[in-house]
């Protein structure tokens, strides 16, 4: 059931669930969330249950503010200050790794010492969490391994049947998951990019940051796997527009059978084929392409397609999270 409009009767329904033993699809800024509260082994059970996630991947907790932090992870004696981390960044799409305090269940972690803790910015996901004051483990609310969820549609059409309430708080507007930084070795480092890069956290600490994330370093975070986000339908990266705009000519001289969408990053001068060539932002502004991607390829995997051609980013800024996101949707078709 997907719930519109008058948020205060869902809020208080979603908290309602959550204490005893449901799970609730929330929004969030970055993508949709299947929430389960870390008190009760029985809804986080769920999470992995009807997302088909393996317990080895490890859950994301979201608290409200700083404040919550240090009752479920240690904060002293770390190289990095992480009061001026959060004031810097949250509410927002940082996720910060710690080393975890007791409070924090085992099936959370996937058994490790350390927590991902991080605070949505999402106006009703922060409702939900201030009413029920307890932090909510939530991975994206999608099948593992499929693409991401960024409207409540999105999460209806894949899980719908599985979950008892969906709160439907529009599209989120940041688009991929957040960025992931381990803050307990000497130097900060991301294990998953996001909209907010090394630079920026760098600029926020005045220390260096190290990029691990799989696009950039061979070096895996657990539950980073290669092959992820992936639509059902053959999906092919091209490095550039250039690139992109040989495979659209070829095909349009070649009458070829084989039905492609061609998926630009910004706005193409030359519209051959016209009705299958798409584009996730007018003026290629990488904020709007990485807010558009999931959807555009949530729709055209449901269109009659038989392979999606889609340009990649630079490798800079939120370019590197949106390549990240791509490189792992195509790798199940790559060989
Ligand atoms: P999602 O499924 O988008 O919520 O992302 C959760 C991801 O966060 C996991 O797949 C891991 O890559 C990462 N993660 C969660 N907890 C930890 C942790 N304790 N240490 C390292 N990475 C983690
Ligand atoms: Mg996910």
């Amino acid at each position: 059931m997907i719930w519109r409009k008058t948020w205060r009767n869902e809020i208080s329904l979603a908290v309602r669930l959550l204490r005893r033993d449901g799970v609730v699809a929330l929004p969030t800024e970055t993508v949709y969330g299947l929430a389960a509260s870390i008190k009760s082994e029985v809804a986080l059970g769920k999470i992995f249950q009807i997302k088909g996630r393996p317990l080895l991947d490890p859950l994301i907790v979201h608290l409200l503010d700083y404040n919550w932090i240090s009752k479920y992870a240690y904060i002293d004696g770390l190289r990095v200050n992480i009061k001026v981390l959060t004031d810097a960044f949250w509410p927002g799409p940082l996720t910060i790794i710690l080393q975890k305090k007791p409070m924090i269940p085992a099936i959370v972690t996937a058994g490790l010492d350390f927590v991902a803790l991080r605070c949505p910015a999402h106006e009703i996901f922060r409702k939900v969490l201030k009413y029920i004051n307890v932090p909510l483990a939530a991975p994206s609310a999608n099948p593992f391994g499929c693409l991401s969820p960024t409207t409540a549609k999105h999460v209806q059409d894949s899980l719908g049947d599985k979950i008892p309430l969906i709160i439907d708080g529009g599209a989120c507007s940041v688009g991929v998951e957040s960025t992931i930084l381990d803050v307990t070795s000497d130097i900060p480092c991301i294990l998953r990019p996001g909209a907010i890069s090394a630079s920026d956290i760098a600029q926020a600490l005045k220390v260096p940051v190290l990029d691990h994330s799989p696009s950039t370093s061979s070096a895996v975070a657990p539950g980073q796997l290669k092959q992820h986000y992936s639509p059902n339908t053959r999906l092919i990266l091209a490095e550039t527009a250039e690139d992109l705009s040989l495979l659209v000519k070829n095909a349009f001289l070649s009458q070829t059978t084989e039905k492609a969408a061609f998926v630009y990053l910004k706005r193409p001068h030359d519209l051959y084929c016209a009705n299958d060539i798409f584009w996730l932002s007018n003026k290629g502004d990488y904020f709007e392409v990485a807010k558009s991607l999931f959807d555009m390829l949530q729709n055209l995997d449901k269109a009659e397609y038989d392979v999606i051609y889609c340009q990649k980013a630079e490798q800079k800024g939120i370019g590197i999270a949106i390549n990240d996101r791509l490189t792992r949707a195509a790798a199940k078709f790559a060989n």
